[in-house]
């Protein structure tokens, strides 16, 4: 069982893709939508195209059609620059919404580059704040009265382990914390009711799950009775009340708008909008039972027939994202056995070999394909030759 939208991608003759959980693949109709905009508009329009074309206002509007799948409210979410930065933009409002406060608390298994702008950021500020990460399981206990901000990924980028948002947001709230929700890993992936949770902030990127290509903008979202009150600390022009007003003074803008930093990536933000036209076709019900049932049929047949593999993710469907990682010693080489024989997937250190379900384009025959090989490469111990051992840049 897959959903039947196969064919609204271009996917490579034999190859079966288990690695749209770090880039997704090309919709089929990006290239027609992307020339567009390079020859009707700005080839065509020039400089007039961010008025003519829109692409002043696209922050906002392809925003929203991402936070619908995110759960949130029209209004309230905004593209633009990386991931690293909508967690820096995040974070730092959250501290100065709690200026008697800190502690920002994230867990071990956090993505490193949201740890790492945590860190720059307490440097920033130079005014004693403190990086606190406990072992995922002991963050509700964690969340003390000094907690600033509790910042955490939702689905665990190595494992798939899903934290329960809605009641570690109430947690946080109840120690009268500021919570953050990284979506990196669940735009796209599963369903997620962002406004439900009352959380202030969620940020996550569109290269993902979400199939906009290698360098597509992040968004970011913010609680409608949260955004007025922040002083954002990247501002830019374009997050000003009144850019083309050209003041010398920083007002913010209003609402979300002030959330924008400076020109946003029209191009990518273009081949965003091809992608989320597959997403406009998708019930998010229906995509997360395809890939309950997916994953648990890509459990089971690994089990079955690789027993050197053990399963890193949780056994419960609904405690994973949607990808599911096994553990094995030689994770490295095998994964880039397999990834030769056109099987994709990939590896994190140290030892654990990563396969996106994607239902978008995986269906149940590409499963037991990529099971098949999976099984040649280590039960003939395909992986144990020296041009797999060594690693590469980007594993
Ligand atoms: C993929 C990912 C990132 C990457 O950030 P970029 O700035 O877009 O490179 C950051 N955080 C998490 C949790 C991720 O999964």
């Amino acid at each position: 069982m897959g959903l039947p939208l196969k064919h609204l991608f271009d996917l490579p003759d034999g190859m079966i893709y288990l690695d749209g959980n770090s880039l997704g693949p090309l919709p089929s109709a990006t290239p027609t939508r992307i020339e567009k905009t390079l020859r009707s508009e700005w080839g065509a329009h020039l400089i007039t195209g961010w008025n003519v074309d829109g692409w002043m206002a696209a922050p906002t509007k392809v925003g929203d059609r991402v936070g619908r799948l995110i759960g949130a409210e029209p209004g309230t979410t905004v593209l633009g620059d990386t991931l690293s930065i909508k967690v820096h933009q995040a974070l730092s409002a959250a501290l100065t919404l709690r200026p008697d406060r800190r502690v920002i608390l994230s867990d071990t298994g956090n993505f490193p580059s949201d740890l790492y702008m945590a860190q720059g950021l307490i440097q920033t500020l130079n005014r004693g704040h403190d990086l606190r990460t406990v072992a995922p399981e002991r963050v509700e206990d964690a969340i003390t009265p000094e907690v600033a901000a509790v910042l955490l990924t939702h689905v665990d980028y190595r494992t798939g382990r899903r934290h329960d948002i809605a009641r570690l947001t109430q947690a946080a709230h109840a120690a009268g914390a500021v919570m953050i929700w990284d979506l990196a890993h669940s735009a796209g992936a599963i369903p997620v009711d962002f406004a439900a949770s009352h959380a202030e902030f969620a940020v996550g990127c569109t290269y993902k799950y979400l199939n906009a290509g290698p360098g597509a903008p992040a968004f970011i979202s913010v609680r409608p009775d949260v955004v007025g009150r922040i002083d954002p600390a990247l501002s830019g022009w374009l997050g000003h009340e009144a850019p083309f007003a050209f003041d010398p003074d920083y007002r913010p803008g209003f609402g979300i708008e002030r959330m924008r930093v400076g020109t946003p990536p029209i191009l990518q933000i273009a081949a965003l909008e091809a992608a989320l036209d597959i997403w406009d076709r998708v019930d998010m019900a229906e995509l997360d039972a395809a890939r309950v049932a997916l994953s648990e049929q890509f459990i089971a047949e690994v089990e079955a027939r690789c027993p050197d593999l053990t399963l890193a993710s949780p056994r419960d469907p609904a405690a994973r994202g949607s990808q599911v990682a096994f553990r094995f010693a030689e994770g490295y080489a095998a994964m880039q056995a397999l990834i030769d024989r056109r099987v994709i997937g990939d590896f994190r250190a140290p030892d654990i070999m990563r396969f996106g379900i994607t239902p978008l384009y995986l269906d149940a025959d590409d499963i037991v394909a990529a099971v098949d090989v999976l099984e040649d490469v280590l039960v003939n111990r395909l992986w144990d030759r020296p041009e797999y051992l060594t690693r590469k840049a980007v594993t």
